[in-house]
């Protein structure tokens, strides 16, 4: 290997804990006799496949098809549809990281279904243990299944993980003997390499380059001048040598929030409350996250797949000051989207985009600016009072917000989920809908859940 090369890491272990059928699994926590059956999981508006039970998987059903293409294949096989409950998932997944961190000081969540776990000092010596605990505690908290890949670097990681849910077997670790590691990697094609897209595993097999063998093998100053550094990274991070930092400088700067409409809006007034809710959700995780901003960007646009001429427009505003106040925001908004409506067509999508993105302390601020430093001031703490109202409700409840949301569950542009699963995890109610007996019933009188492994 090259001598200008840095040299492969012989200290520290990257874990990546991943959720094995995610969405799914979510699903049968709360109905266990769902348990292995085939089950699929809709994206919005109930368009196509986004997750599938291991069962649903043997069916041949791939993701991302549509879900008209398949009715007969669901009702053939008794598949079980729903249309996908974020929420549910996303409450799933604060259990899981909450289990993770429990165990590990350095945990980086990477996306909803997956963590990075840094293993140093004691916790790299005892990973052969901890890792089958891990999956076992996880299993115990949270109900879901995941599965773990062990390496020197995360690259590799994500690879050990690929082989661990194909071989089902928990934990695989790629922290091996070179030799070891070149001949799993030649079994491995390309495209399945964490970052290398679509359209570069295309190109690669142009210079002879079809496994993360032969990837790992390149020469990686070459591979640099032809494609990007950041294939170069992943070349080295195949050989061992640690490149890619998700945690660092991983500051956001946009945050968004769009939505493909249920049905298809014409009228401005039902816009206004669609982008309204929409720049509601986004400046509550901006808050969420302790950022403020300075600019929105309104996009409004009509369905690639319509009969009618495609049509998109987009506005940006930018604030006066830097803040995370939903007030100010939502009147940018509503100016951009006067700008940009037109009447007549069906439009099928919003969106809104907060960008120039900062933490608190990174903003300046005029001391001449009294006047508009007190006005800040009370909108924040009127933001902190709405936020703090908020949390003490169930998701899912009526919440605080402004009247410009609008209140009308039927309004065209919100999302259809005609197979939603009920939000058992935050009603008690929903959670007497469950037929039949078993320790959910016992749950149900006690008003406290089993732990899952009872279930
Ligand atoms: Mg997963």
């Amino acid at each position: 290997m090259d001598s200008k090369l840095p040299s492969p890491s012989s200290k520290g272990l990257w874990a990546i804990v991943d959720c094995n059928n995610f969405f799914a699994s979510c699903e049968t926590l709360f109905r266990p006799d769902l348990r292995g059956k085939p089950l699929v999981v809709l994206s919005s508006n109930d368009g196509c496949v986004i997750a599938r039970s291991a069962e649903a998987k043997s069916l041949g059903i791939r993701m991302g098809v549509p879900a008209f293409q398949l009715k007969a294949l669901f009702e053939a096989n008794h598949v079980e549809v729903f249309s996908s409950n974020f929420r549910l998932y996303s409450e799933v997944s604060r259990r899981v990281m909450e289990v993770l961190a429990h165990f590990c000081p350095r945990v980086e969540q990477y996306s909803i279904d997956e963590a990075f776990l840094y293993l140093d000092g004691v916790l790299e010596a005892c990973s052969a243990e901890l890792c089958p605990y891990l999956i076992d505690r996880v299993l115990h908290y949270a109900g879901v299944p995941v599965s773990i890949g062990l390496a020197r670097t995360r690259t590799l990681a994500k690879l050990a993980s690929h082989i661990a849910k194909k071989r089902r077997c928990g934990t695989f670790s790629l922290a091996l003997d070179e030799k070891r590691t070149v001949e799993l990697l030649s079994g491995i094609r390309v495209e399945e390499i964490w970052g290398i897209g679509r359209r570069l595993a295309k190109r690669l097999p142009m210079q002879g380059i079809e496994t993360a063998a032969q990837l790992r093998a390149a020469d990686p100053f070459r591979m640099q001048k032809l494609y990007s550094v950041h294939l170069f990274n992943t070349i080295l991070e195949l050989r061992g040598v640690p490149m890619i930092d998700v945690g660092a400088g991983s500051q956001r700067r946009t945050l968004a929030a769009s939505r493909s409409f249920g049905n298809r809006v014409t009228d401005l007034a039902d816009l206004r409350e669609a982008v309204a809710t929409f720049t509601g959700q986004a400046l509550r995780r901006l808050r969420s996250e302790g950022l403020v901003a300075r600019c929105i960007e309104v996009r409004i646009r009509t369905s690639y797949f319509g009969r009618v001429e495609f049509f998109e427009r987009k506005s940006e505003e930018y604030l006066e000051r830097y803040s995370a106040d939903t007030i100010a925001f939502t009147q940018a908004a509503m100016r951009c989207l006067e700008r940009i409506y037109e009447p007549g067509h069906p439009y099928a999508k919003a969106g809104v985009l907060i960008t120039d993105v900062k933490s608190p302390d990174q903003v300046q601020r005029s001391l001449l600016d009294m006047e508009g430093n007190r006005e800040e001031e009370r909108r924040t703490r009127l933001m902190a009072v709405m936020d703090s109202i908020n949390a003490r409700c169930a998701p899912g409840d009526a919440r605080l917000r402004l009247a410009s949301e609008g209140c009308n569950k039927n309004a065209p542009w919100r999302t259809l989920k005609t197979r939603k699963s009920p939000d058992r995890e935050f009603h008690w109610e929903a959670i007497a809908e469950e037929p039949g007996d078993g320790p959910l019933k016992a749950a149900r009188a006690r008003k406290s859940f089993p732990p899952p492994n009872e279930m």
